[in-house]
Order: structure tokens, then sequence, then C-alpha cells
């Protein structure tokens, strides 16, 4: 075996496949960028190497850089992941030509498969089943259009040089066709520099199964059965499971024996993919499924695969890439139980699923039986914009499907995940939807549901408000009571402002851009909190950090602060210009004097509750014609604090 591996990678990916290297007793060597410096795969590496400034373009995909520093740590061998250059028959050749091992297949392979056209035209060779349609080089739109016509609508453009979905447009109508085509080509030209594209039947109902294959160096190559990755957006994975609901073993031994074809026709070592699209219409048959790409390298669903053989991809890798014997042959592959992944993002699926980047407040990820939790950042930790926003892969496994996704779904209740919005709510109402359950899917599944599983624009959830209120006054009178300086609080039972029987104190939020009042009644000495008559939610978790709290409910998060008394709320006064305090507190200074002219927007006097400071500020131009409080004063909620006189016309 190998004694060194430098990842050229980042993120869980570079963790995991450390975590086996580490087994097997190897030296992991990490790269990172200037925004990796404290990441979790930097720290988990025996050393590790600076490669670049943070956009990939300037480190993970610098193929010099990446061969300077393993040829500096004296790497043996060069394990990359997926994505950045995994695919990249250049930096494959690099490794070769510096005498480094390439944990991955030949550069052959890597060419082969790289092109849909090309690859679609070596699998029909080799007898394997293609989408029907037309690969060929002549891109003049009219030809392109007429084959459209004679493969029969709906089809579906793809870029040759294609992958992540992108270049990719289906088309219904024949009048539709010249548009969707320059779209495509142009994408295509804008993300890999090749305009080219095929046309392919579009399989309707279709599934997305892919076979996991492996091959040695002594011409051996079997599957590790299948995955099913049907549910997707925008063409890209979301869930993946195995094995594939509905697949007959003697399905599987049809479909593996074409994968199988595929790898040995592109001359294949290594972990590889072969995708498959088939046909759900009235369930998976024999014959009914189609190539449509193979990935030369380790997939980020491998875990289910590994979940239901009991194997170690990577270490099968390690020992491939060393010239070893395929460990198992293909009677001998395990296949048990069911497993299911989901892809946790930070992300915000109510706003079009955009990603959403900051620091991780608060990362918690349950530990369960059955359950493994991939990832690459830990709490604290930024998400930045220059990489894939991936949080971590969440992976259930038991004995049945039903029981695996129920133990995901359980998971993902409570994962948390606070700062960056995330699909955590999104993922589980995914695994708990009923057709999904039943198996009645395919790829068209989340667009077709994406309202009832969460996606889009919601009302502000108030019992999360509440809840979070809650939080702010509880913190609030903690440290009041722990003060202890005779400060009279307002947020106590039985302070000065208590008249008699209950005493209601009316706490101004912002929450998600909305502005409420929360309503706190001290009764008994306890403090009940409402938000728009809501109670506070019995199943929410909250954070505060110095200016906010974090609502965590269902996988969504509510942020909510307390608000200054603003600019809007003297405009809600009609403009009246009477200052009046947000709530009870302590007046700690007045910024300005009687008879003085404020301008719109100007701080007039701070108050202080709940620890915070609270600045009032001019509603409108004018003039102060009266002041009611006093610096170091205690002020009741609604009091009035001064009144400005509107200046002429404002
Ligand atoms: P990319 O390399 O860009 O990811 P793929 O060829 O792997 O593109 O296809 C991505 C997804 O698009 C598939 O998983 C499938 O959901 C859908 N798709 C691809 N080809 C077809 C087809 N012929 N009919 C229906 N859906 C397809």
């Amino acid at each position: 075996m190998f004694k060194s591996v430098l990842i050229a990678n980042r993120g869980e990916i570079a963790c995991r496949i450390m975590r086996t290297a580490k087994r097997l007793g190897l030296r992991t060597i990490a790269v990172y960028s200037q925004a990796d410096a404290q990441a979790l795969h930097v720290k988990l590496a025996d050393e590790a190497h600076l490669i670049g400034p943070a956009p990939a373009a300037q480190s993970y995909l610098v193929i010099d850089n990446i061969i300077a520093a393993a040829k500096a740590a004296k790497a043996e061998c060069i394990h990359p992941g997926y994505g950045f250059l995994s695919e990249n028959t250049a930096f494959a050749k690099a490794c070769a030509d510096n005498g480094i091992v390439f944990v991955g297949p030949p550069p052959s392979a890597i060419e082969a498969m790289g092109l849909k056209d090309r690859a679609k035209a070596l699998m029909e060779k080799a007898g394997v089943p293609v989408v029907p349609g037309y690969h060929g080089n002549n891109q003049d739109p009219a030809l392109l259009k007429r084959k459209a016509y004679e493969i029969g609508y709906p089809v579906l453009i793809k870029a040759v040089a294609g992958g992540g979905g992108k270049g990719m447009r289906r088309v219904d109508r024949h009048a539709d066709f010249d548009d969707a085509l320059s779209g495509a080509m142009r994408e295509a030209q804008n993300s890999f520099g090749d305009a080219r594209v095929l046309i392919e039947k579009y399989v309707t109902a279709p599934r997305h199964i892919e076979m996991q294959v492996f091959a040695d160096t002594q011409g051996n190559a079997i599957h590790l059965n299948e995955r099913d990755c049907s549910l997707q957006r925008r063409h890209q994975k979301v869930i993946e499971e195995a094995p594939a609901p509905g697949m007959s073993a003697a399905l599987r031994a049809e479909m593996g024996a074409a994968a199988v074809a595929a790898a040995k026709a592109a001359g294949y070592v290594g972990a590889g993919t072969i995708e498959f699209i088939a046909d759900g219409a009235g369930g998976l048959k024999s014959g009914g499924f189609w190539f449509m790409e193979m990935n030369t390298r380790l997939q980020v669903e491998h875990p289910v695969t590994e979940a239901v053989t009991g194997l170690d991809l990577v270490e099968w890798q390690f020992r491939i890439a060393n010239g070893e014997t395929l460990p198992l042959t293909q009677a001998e592959v395990p296949l048990h139980g069911h497993a299911v992944e989901a892809r946790l993002y930070a992300e915000d699926p109510e706003k079009s699923f955009l990603p959403s980047t900051g620091r991780l407040i608060a990362l918690e990820f349950p530990k369960a039986e059955g359950l493994r939790v991939d990832t690459g950042v830990e709490s604290g930790d930024e998400v930045t914009p220059f990489y894939d926003p991936m949080i971590a892969k969440l992976i259930a496994k038991a004995e049945t499907r039903e029981a695996a996704l129920d133990r995901l779904a359980t998971a993902l209740d409570a994962t948390v995940v606070i700062g960056p919005r995330s699909n955590a709510g999104f993922l589980a109402a995914l695994v708990r939807a009923p057709d999904f359950c039943i198996g009645a899917f395919d790829t068209g599944f989340i667009d077709a549901h994406l309202s009832e599983l969460g996606a889009g624009p919601q009302a502000l959830d108030h019992e999360a408000v509440a809840f979070g209120a809650q939080a702010l006054v509880a913190r609030e009178r903690d440290r009041l009571a722990e003060r202890g300086d005779g400060y009279d609080s307002p947020w106590d039972a039985d302070d000065g402002f208590q008249l008699s029987g209950t005493r209601r104190l009316i706490v101004p939020l912002i929450a998600e851009g909305h502005h409420l009042n929360a309503e706190v009644a001290f009764v008994g000495g306890e403090a009940k909190v409402s938000v728009e008559g809501a109670a506070p939610a019995l199943d929410a978790t909250a954070i505060a950090t110095a200016d906010a709290v974090y609502v965590l409910r269902r996988g969504r998060q509510t942020r909510l602060a307390p608000r200054d008394l603003s600019l809007a709320e003297g405009a809600e006064e009609g403009g009246s210009g009477t200052i009046r305090a947000p709530m009870h507190g302590k007046v700690l200074a007045v910024l300005v004097e009687q008879g003085a002219s404020v301008a719109r927007g100007q701080r007039l006097a701070i108050i202080e509750a709940m620890k915070m400071e609270h600045t009032l500020t001019a509603p409108l131009d004018g003039t102060v014609a009266e002041i009611a409080a006093s610096a170091g004063s205690q002020i009741a909620e609604g009091a009035r604090v001064m009144v400005i006189v509107p200046a002429e016309g404002a």
C-alpha cells in the first residue's frame, strides 16, 4: 500500500478520503486556498499546503500548484475526489509525468468518456443501449432541427461537453426548437467553451439509475449494484438511494452487465459510474434503460453503495491504484438492506434555492444507529461564495426502505443549521412525501411538488417568533437578575411598573423583515409571551447572538431582533411627531434640546432595554417642541419621550 496521499480537494470529500487513508496508514496531505486556511480538511490532515487565493480557478484548479505541493510533500499518490480536477485528462497526465500515481482511471478512459457524443458512439459500438438520438459532428441548426423532428418530440438538447445540467434544454414542440437550440449552445459555449450539442429522445417519466462499477489493471470489471438518483432539481441530484425501488435481481444483472461492458469498452480502471436513464412509466423493465454518460470518478453519492455493500469504496480505489486485483468477484458482491442519502445545502428553498452564505452560528447533527454524516464544516465555519455550498450528506441505512426513509427524516429534523439558510426542512418533507414513499416518482417529482415541499415564499411563522421572543425575555431576566445591582428591571413581574394584577409589556420586534410586537404578560412571576395571538412553538430551538435570535423550527429558520422605534413607526403615527418609548427601559441619553430643529433620521434619544441600546430617531423634519424624559430615568413602554412639530411640508 502507498505510504502517503495528497488529496486535491476540499470539504466533505477531502475529509472522507482522509478517514480511509488514515485507517490504511497513509500520511495525509491536504491542499487549501486562502479561504480554507482554518477548514476541517486542513485540520484533519497530517500536513497541509497553501495553493493559492480563494477562487478555485486560482487554487484548486491550478494543476502546477497542486503538483508542486505533492512534490514538496513527497506524496506517492494523489486522490482528486470529485469535481475540480477529478475528470481532467491533463491533470491525470501531469501526475504520471511527475511520477505520482493518480487515484483514478487512465487519462485515455477519462478522455473517451469526457464528451457525451464520443462516449455515446463508443457505447453503441460496444453494444450498450444508448438513448436514441443524433450525436454527429454536423452542427448546422437546420440539420439539428430536422433530426429533432425525426427523433420525435419531446427531445432533449445536450451540450456534448456538458456537466452539471448546463447547456441542456427540453423541447416539446417543433416551433420552440430554434430558441432552445440557440439557448443551449450559448450556455454550452459560456460554460464549457464548446457550443456543440447532441439531440436525444426525451424519456418521459424518466428514472435516473446508475451502476457503480470497478475495474482493475488486470482487466477485471464488476458492478457494485445500482443507485436511484431520480429525485433531482435542475438535473442535479438531491436524494439518492440503493437499491432502486422496483428493481428486480434480473434487471439488476442486465443493467450491471451493460455497465461492465461500458467500462471495459472504455479501458476503464478504478471506480466509475455508468448513468442510465430508465423509462419509469409502468415500472422498471428489461430493455427499458439507456446509457447517458459515464462519470470517471468517485461520486458524491457513493456512501449509499457503501451502506448496502458494507464496502469502503475509497479503500478499493487505493488498492486498485496500487495495482491490486479486485477484492471480490461479481457473485461475491453483497447487497443488504436499504440506504438513502440527502444532500444538505446552505441554500434557501423559499428563495428559489439561492445559495445562502455566512457564518455557521450553529451546526449540529444527531448521532443515531444506521446514520452516517459526512461533512467538511463545523460550527463557526464560514460558508463562502467561492465553492459548492453543500454542508453535509446524511446517509440513513436500515433493513427496509420504509425504515431508512424514516430514519433519514428523523435525522433531518434533528439537524441544526443556524446562520445560513438550509434545505433541511425541504429534504425532510421530500423523504416524507407520500408518492415518493410508495416509490411512485420520476425525475420530475420535485418540480411537480415544489409548493407542498415548502419551496417558495412562506408566511412568517408567528409561533417561531413567539418562541424567539420568549428566549429574548428569559435571557434578559437572567442577565438582570445576575447583575443584581438594584437596577429597576422592567422584566421582573414585581418591578415598579406593576399596577395591579397582570402587567403587560410590548416588545417591538423585527422578524424576517416584518415589524411586529411581542406581548409579554407577567402572571404570578411568570412571563407569558405571545405574538399576534400565537403562543411560543413547542418544537423549536433558539440560539441568541449579540444582535439577534435565530429560531429553528421544522428545518426552517426565523431570525428576529428587538426593533428600535424606527422611521416607519413615526410614519405609522400619522406623522404626528410624538416619539414614544418602544418598551419599558431606562433612558440613557437625550441627544437633542428643546427648540432644536431636527432632520428626519436624526438620533433623538437612547433607551436601554433588554441590555440593548435602542436609538430613537426623528420620523420627520421638524422642531423639538417638548421633551418629556430625562437621562437616567425609567420609562414605561408607550410613554411620550418627546414631541416634534413637523416642519413646513414635512
Ligand atoms: P449532466 O452531465 O449535465 O449532469 P446528464 O446527461 O448526466 O447531464 O443528465 C442529467 C439529468 O438530466 C439526468 O439525471 C436526467 O434526469 C436528465 N436527462 C438526461 N437525459 C435525459 C433524457 N434523454 N430524457 C429525460 N431526461 C434526461
